[in-house]
Formats: structure tokens, C-alpha cells, sequence
């Protein structure tokens, strides 16, 4: 395999281990007590604020900003800790640009919104580095709750569910808890080990054992442990991955987006990462634009982004969008992949122009080819495999407004889950919730 790398332009060191850490510094640094104190200054404190209505884990955020602006950043925390218990990772990795800040009345009025994601970084950073949990359980109710998958809806249910008192046992086929956090966030929004230094702490709370190496379809049955819990609350993400349905897309050099940044996200040292001098990503959502910035951030030459519909429609935020350009990556619209060509390892991708006529993509006919040893495919995640007697919804299990499913017993939430944005921020709103739905049910 590396031979064939090399031999097709991927390889490792394209530049120096300096560089690399350079370019995968921390996005957003953290603001110091006097950045924090004036960023808090500009809010208006706002009657009905809109940046709490767009929060999905309804954080009050001027009640948070107004205990900065009053010197007492852990009260902030807690304000924010109680709704969204992962609030040190949402604030490293919402993309506030479309929701908080973007409704904020800042942005109205001056195109400058309050920097509510910065200043909830601050808030439980501090908090964080007291290395104390702010919050204890209550008395032991005496159930017991399975969660099944370790990532941001897991870990929001299992948090909620033990400070409600109940016994949590996580079962996790990976063999780290985080989820995407962990895997899949980009490097430069989450350094320094943050996923698993907040995992770790989250589980302060006591109460809550996590089982790795154990999978829901790869020994664990619903059934089983229907039989044996109380609940269970399914958290297990979008773990397969959609098909590019071109000819060539298992050629050497073209891989999921996914696979390559979770390799990214658990190397020791980027310099010895492999990436491509072309590289060209399938796709237009924040997969997309993590997979191309990374691989320009590890040295890549000619970085593309190509996106079967117009830029409208992309699912990557505007920011994220300019992100990307200012790294150096060409967007491309309007183009799909026909095929990938190369003698055993890949060397070109071949796109066709698009049109899109009432939501429906067509090709032109007109095609064209671009230099490409690496070929990502950010094409979307879907559902790994059928979980047993669950009805599905589209590529999701079916859930009602409660986190619900269609077996009793079997509450879901986070990307897995029907209805919501796959968003970090919505799978703890949906972790949580799920939990309070699951104490309610069981506490009467
Ligand atoms: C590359 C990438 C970048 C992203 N960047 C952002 C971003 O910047 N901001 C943002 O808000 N969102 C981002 N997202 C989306 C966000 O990461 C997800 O919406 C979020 O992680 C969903 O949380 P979850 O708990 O539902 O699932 P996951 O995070 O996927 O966690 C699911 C967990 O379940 C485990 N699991 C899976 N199957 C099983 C099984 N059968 N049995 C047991 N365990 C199982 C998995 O190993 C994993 O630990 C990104 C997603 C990707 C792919
Ligand atoms: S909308 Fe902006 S100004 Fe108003 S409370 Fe929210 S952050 Fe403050």
C-alpha cells in the first residue's frame, strides 16, 4: 500500500513537522479575562433574545454573558453546563454563523454579531481547567439505562441520566468515547486532546461505566438488552457511508472523507500523514470542506472541492465556504463525478457539468478532467446496517417528538435519529431530552 502511495504522489512530509503544526493551531484562540470582559460589553442583553431562541440547546446566553461582563466566568459555565453539558466542544465547533450570532442583533444592526461561541469557550474553559465537575447525582433511583454509541448524544443522555439518578452503562464498539468529537471534528477546532479531556471529565459525574468493543449488531442484540434495562437510548450515529457510483472509485487513492480525517484526527504526528500532491473532495457539506482544508494544511498542492449543485445549496456554512478559499481550496459547482481514472492507483477524476432543473441534477454531457491521486468521498453517512424491528425514516430511525421509536422501551437521538440538523449542538439537545423523556416514563 505505501509503495503504491508513493508511487502515485500520496505520501508523508510534504512539509516540515513545524509547518504542519503551524497550520493546525487552534481555529478561534481563546479569548484572555480582558478580550472576554470587552467581547461580553457589546451584548444589549436583549428582552426575548433571538440568540437563545436560535441555540438548540436553548442555552440562556445573555444570562451567561452578563455573569462575564460581572467577573464570574464559572457562574457563566454552569448557565451553560446545565442546558448543554458538551458546551466546551459546541463552543469550539458550532457553526454559530447560522445560528446564535447569525440572528444576533449585533449582526443586524452593525454586520457584527456578539462573539457568543468565543465567549462560551472562555466561560467553560475556565471552569475546566478547575478540573472539578460542577454537578452531582441524585439519589439512586435504582434503574438501570443502556446507551448504545459514545458520541455527543450518548454522552448528553448518560450525563443527564445519571444527575437524574439512574445507572448508566455505555456500550461503545469503538475503543474511545467522543464519536465524531473524537473522529471526525477537524483538527484545528479541537486541539490539544479537548474531546477526550471533556469526555473524561463529563464522566466526573459518576454513575456512568462505559463498555468498549461492544457493538449493536456485532454481539448486541436489542433484545438483549431490552431484557436486561430499563431503557435504552440508541446514539449510534451515521457509521456507513454512501457509494460514489462512478466507475474506478475503489482504485488506490480514493477513499471516504470520513475514514481519511479520523486517521488525521488519531495520528500521533501529522508530518507522517500521507496525503496527495492533487487531491480533489466529492461533496459540498462540512465534511467536504474539513477534508480539503486538512489536506491543503498538510501540504497538498492543488486542493478542489467539487459540488454537483450551485453554491447555494451547499451545506457547508458561507464561512466554512471562505474558510476553505482563504486555505487555498478551489470550490467547483455545477460538476459530478463520471469517473476515476488511473492504471491500478487513481491519477485523474473525470466531472461532468451539471444543471439543476426543479431540485434534479442532470448532467450536460460536457466533461473534463483533473489531475487526482487522492479522491475523497464526502458524499454523506448513512445508517450501518438495519437495527432490528425499528422502524426506519428515510436512512434514519423513526423517532417522535420525544425521542421515541418504534418499539417500546427504545428511545434514539443524534445523527441516527429522524428529524434535526447533524449538528453536535442538536445531538446533545436530542441526548438530553431523550433522557429527561426516558425519567419521566420510567419515574412516572
Ligand atoms: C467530518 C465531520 C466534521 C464535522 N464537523 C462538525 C462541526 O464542525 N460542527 C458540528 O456541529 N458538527 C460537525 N459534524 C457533525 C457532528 O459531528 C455530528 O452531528 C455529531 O457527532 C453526531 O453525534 P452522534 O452522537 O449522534 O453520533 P456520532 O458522533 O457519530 O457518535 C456515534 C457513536 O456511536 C458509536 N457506534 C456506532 N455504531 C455503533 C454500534 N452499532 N454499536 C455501538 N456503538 C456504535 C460510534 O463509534 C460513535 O462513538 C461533523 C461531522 C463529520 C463527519
Ligand atoms: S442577540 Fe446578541 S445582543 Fe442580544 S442577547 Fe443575544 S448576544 Fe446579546
Amino acid at each position: 500500500m505505501a509503495s503504491s502511495h508513493q508511487a502515485s504522489g500520496i505520501q508523508a512530509g510534504r512539509l516540515t513537522r513545524q509547518k504542519i503544526a503551524d497550520n493546525f493551531g487552534d481555529l478561534h484562540p481563546a479569548y484572555d479575562a480582558h478580550e472576554a470582559a470587552v467581547a461580553a460589553d457589546r451584548c444589549y442583553f436583549c428582552y426575548d433574545a433571538p440568540c437563545m431562541t436560535a441555540c438548540p440547546t436553548s442555552i440562556d446566553i445573555p444570562q451567561f454573558i452578563r455573569e462575564i461582563q460581572t467577573g464570574n466566568p464559572e457562574a457563566a459555565a454552569r448557565s451553560i453546563l446545565k442546558q448543554n453539558i458538551l458546551g466546551g466542544m459546541c463552543a469550539r465547533v458550532c457553526p454559530t454563523e447560522t445560528l446564535c450570532e447569525e440572528v444576533c442583533v449585533r449582526e443586524a444592526a452593525e454586520g457584527k454579531p456578539v462573539e457568543i461561541g468565543r465567549l462560551q469557550r472562555y466561560a467553560t474553559d475556565v471552569m475546566m481547567a478547575k478540573e472539578s465537575h460542577p454537578f452531582s447525582r441524585g439519589e439512586s433511583t435504582g434503574k438501570r439505562i443502556a446507551v448504545v454509541g459514545a458520541g455527543p448524544a450518548g454522552l448528553a443522555a448518560a450525563h443527564r441520566l445519571a444527575l437524574l439518578g439512574h445507572e448508566v452503562v455505555i456500550h461503545e464498539k469503538k475503543g474511545k468515547s467522543g464519536g465524531l468529537n473524537e473522529f471526525g471534528i477537524a483538527a484545528y477546532k479541537s486541539p490539544n486532546d479537548f474531546a477526550a479531556r471533556e469526555v473524561n471529565w463529563l464522566l466526573q459525574i459518576g454513575g456512568i461505566s462505559v463498555v468498549y468493543g461492544e457493538g449493536l449488531g456485532g454481539g448486541l442484540t436489542l433484545e438483549a438488552l431490552t431484557a436486561e434495562f430499563d431503557a435504552v437510548f440508541l446514539s449510534i450515529g451515521l457509521a456507513g457511508v454512501n457509494a460514489l457510483r462512478a466507475p474506478g472509485e475503489n482504485k488506490d487513492g480514493t477513499r471516504d472523507a470520513v475514514e481519511f480525517i479520523a486517521e488525521l484526527r488519531q495520528a500521533d504526528d501529522l508530518s507522517k500523514l500521507a496525503v496527495g500532491r492533487n487531491v480533489v473532495v466529492i461533496g459540498g457539506g462540512m465534511t467536504a470542506v474539513d477534508a480539503a482544508v486538512q489536506s491543503k494544511l498538510l501540504g497538498a498542492e492543488n486542493v478542489t472541492i467539487a459540488y454537483r449543485r450551485g453554491q447555494e445549496s451547499m451545506g457547508a456554512s458561507r464561512f466554512e465556504q471562505d474558510l476553505a478559499t482563504s486555505k487555498g481550496v478551489k470550490l467547483m459547482f455545477n460538476v459530478m463525478p463520471v469517473a476515476v481514472h488511473g492504471d491500478g492507483a487513481a491519477s485523474e477524476i473525470e466531472l461532468e457539468y451539471t444543471t439543476v432543473e426543479e431540485g434534479k441534477v442532470s448532467g450536460t454531457g460536457e466533461k473534463f478532467r483533473l489531475a487526482a491521486e487522492q479522491v475523497f468521498k464526502a458524499i454523506g453517512q448513512t445508517l450501518e446496517g438495519q437495527p432490528e424491528g425499528l422502524v426506519l425514516e428515510g436512512r434514519k430511525i423513526k423517532v417522535d417528538d420525544a425521542g421515541r421509536t418504534s418499539v417500546k422501551g427504545v428511545w434514539a437521538g443524534g445523527d441516527c435519529a429522524s428529524g434535526g440538523e447533524d449538528l453536535t449542538v442538536t445531538a446533545v439537545a436530542e441526548g438530553r431530552d431523550g433522557a429527561i423523556d426516558i425519567h419521566s416514563s420510567l419515574m412516572g
